[in-house]
């Protein structure tokens, strides 16, 4: 059999030949993918070798074609290519930080073999013809958009994957509608839309997918590790660095008029609670703190672990009197949790001040805090005491000479 044959002065590709060829490649691509990623797993390489291998297993399934296993093998190879095609989205969607649930990625695989079954696949090759289809362009469109949307005009490679995702769905669409309105017997769809041609954009996506997946694979390795850098391991808060390099950020942002707030909080007499019931009930205390301090802010407000039990908070466009109410909130959520064995959560006190009518600065504000966090100390603990910023300017300007 001729690859190429030449028939009515069209050319057309022989399914059998292109067919080996898309099963050599999908091979090379997927041994490719497991040397060049060995010992950096992440979801999007996860997903994408899994839909490569979908497709492998699925496109050779369909070399039983016209052998007497064919009844199987064809919906088995419809039903796991469109898997392939779902997995692709589901790889995209981790790039987005977003995860596929199980309910989300069965239904188009299990459509397109039951379709398939039900419609004689002992005779027919294409079986269940526009499920299969349909469910492949789905699969193909869902992915397309999500890349699209990742990570937004910053990066150049989910754009030109989007781009390569786009044209593949809308290629399969055709290909449904030319189906549905010709048949897979017509002229149209065999020089067009037949196994091979539709082969040959399938490997056009494979490879722009394989190309740049190191590339998308490093940078989510890189977010994550960048994530879990900037967080306190036992709270999940902000670690101090990380803390003031966003809050310096927000500062200068919200300068130009929001203004902003920032909250010092201090455990009270924690070392009792160590030395009394265990450092494992030092740490549960801190991370109930975590908890009702995340439940009292918005979601846009930074929370941070300065130091062993010491936390600080930084509230954009808040007022002195919302921070105040905001820190008695966290206590009293504290209050209400309890702690194992029954145990109340120790008290806490805060040190709270704002921005005044001058350029704000950070360290400024965390020592004015600081200075409000002692007087609360001094004054019995449990308590919220404010340092109001314009009295707060007026001593520093009394300070420097
Ligand atoms: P005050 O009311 O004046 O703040 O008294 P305090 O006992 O809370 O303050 P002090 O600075 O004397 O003690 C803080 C304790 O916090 C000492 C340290 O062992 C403990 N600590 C620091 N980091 C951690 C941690 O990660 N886990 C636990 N369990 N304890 C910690
Ligand atoms: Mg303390
Ligand atoms: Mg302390």
């Amino acid at each position: 059999m001729n690859s190429l044959a030449l028939q009515e002065g069209t050319i057309v590709l022989d399914p059998f030949a292109v067919r080996i060829i898309l099963g050599l490649v999908t091979l090379a691509l997927i041994v490719i993918s497991c040397v060049t990623s060995q010992r950096k797993r992440t979801p999007y390489a996860d997903w994408w070798r899994a839909a490569l291998f979908l497709f492998f297993v699925g496109n050779a399934a369909f070399l039983l074609n016209s052998t007497p296993f064919q009844w199987w093998a064809n919906p088995v190879g419809k039903s796991l290519v469109v898997a392939g095609a779902f997995c692709v989205w589901a790889g995209a969607r981790t790039l987005r930080d977003r995860q596929a649930a199980l309910w989300q990625l069965l239904p188009g695989p299990v459509l397109a073999g039951a379709a398939s079954i039900l419609d004689d696949p002992a005779s027919s090759v294409w079986s269940g013809g526009v499920a299969y289809l349909a469910m492949t362009t789905a699969g193909i469109s869902f992915a397309a958009i999500e890349l699209w949307f990742t990570q937004s005009a910053r990066s150049r490679i989910t754009k030109f994957l989007s781009i390569m995702a786009g044209l593949t769905a809308a290629y399969y669409l055709m290909r449904t509608l030319t189906y549905i309105l010709y048949g897979a017997e017509s002229w149209l769809f065999r020089t067009y839309f037949g196994y091979a041609p539709a082969a040959l954009i399938h490997l056009m996506l494979l490879v722009a997918v394989s190309s740049t997946m190191n590339t998308l694979s490093n940078r989510q390795l890189i977010r994550r590790l960048r994530e879990r850098a900037d967080r306190d391991h036992l709270t999940g808060l902000l670690n101090r660095g990380a803390f003031l390099d966003l809050a310096a950020r927000e500062l200068a942002r919200s300068s130009q008029g929001r203004g902003a707030a920032l909250i010092l909080a201090d455990l009270d007499n924690f070392k009792a609670v160590n030395d009394e019931h265990g450092h494992s009930a030092g740490d549960a205390a801190l991370r109930a703190f975590a908890e009702a301090s995340s439940a009292a802010v918005r979601s846009t407000d930074l929370i941070g672990r300065y130091g062993g039990e010491e936390f600080i908070l930084f509230l954009p466009g808040a007022s002195q009197q919302r921070a105040e109410a905001i820190a008695s909130d966290i206590s009293n959520r504290l209050a209400a949790m309890e702690g194992t064995d029954g145990l109340p959560f120790p008290t806490v006190s805060y040190g709270v001040t704002s921005t005044g009518t001058g350029d704000p600065d950070l360290a400024f504000m965390i020592n004015v805090a600081d200075a409000a966090l002692y007087s609360a100390k001094a004054q019995g603990r449990n308590r919220v005491v404010g340092a109001d910023p314009l009295d707060a300017e007026s001593a520093e300007d009394r300070a420097t000479p």
